[in-house]
């Protein structure tokens, strides 16, 4: 979807309960487990369309991240780490997505301030 042109990220928050971060945590996932994510691929239909957002980066460079997938008003439902977008703008400009994402790239979006 663009607005006048300019392509934007999602930015759908999603609140993750105390119970499902605990689950991670327990599924071995190291530092702090955040409170809510946005997400950060290119504003899509919702209702339809998984919502996406990291939930955890890796240690190592090239495993990837830990990626949370939900639908709309819902508990996110989906944890699996994905490798990264193989996609580069140029020199040290990596696409920040996870390899499967759809529409835009990262450095193709701008951040959405979204309030509330
Ligand atoms: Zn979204
Ligand atoms: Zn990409």
């Amino acid at each position: 979807m663009t607005l006048g042109g300019l392509r934007t990220q999602c930015g759908e928050l999603a609140n993750l309960s105390e119970p499902f971060r605990e689950l991670v945590t327990q599924a071995g996932i190291r530092g702090e487990v955040p409170h809510a994510v946005r997400c950060v691929v290119e504003r899509h239909r919702v209702g339809d369309e998984l919502h996406h957002a990291v939930l955890a980066e890796l240690p190592l460079a090239d495993a990837g991240d830990i990626w949370v997938s939900w639908l709309d008003s819902r508990e996110p439902h989906e944890v699996e780490r994905r490798v990264y977008c193989p996609v580069t703008a140029g020199p040290g400009i990596p696409c920040e997505l996870h390899a499967l994402h759809p529409d835009g790239h990262s450095w193709e979006l701008a951040e959405r301030h979204v309030t509330g």
